[in-house]
């Protein structure tokens, strides 16, 4: 199952992210993104657009292991 991961140290609270996703999958509480897991479905938009690379999708290094095998 994919799942999204915020680092909260390195989150601003710029909402960047929350703006991007078209799932509501994002809010910010108390100024740091936070996931609702029921509505992520593990795009990576958020992921690209965090200027402070505070978010990270295991689908994506999943896929990229995957296509460095012979
Ligand atoms: S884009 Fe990054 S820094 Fe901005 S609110 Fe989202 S996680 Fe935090
Ligand atoms: S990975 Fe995609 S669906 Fe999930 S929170 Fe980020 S933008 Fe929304």
């Amino acid at each position: 199952m994919p799942k999204l991961e915020i680092e909260h140290s390195k989150c601003q609270g710029c909402g960047l992210c929350v703006c991007i996703c078209a799932s509501e999958g994002l809010e910010l509480i108390d100024f740091k993104s936070t996931l609702r897991e029921q509505n992520c479905t593990c795009c990576g938009l958020c992921e690209s657009v965090c200027p402070r690379n505070a978010i990270s999708c295991q689908l994506n290094v999943v896929l990229a292991e995957r296509s460095a095998l012979p």
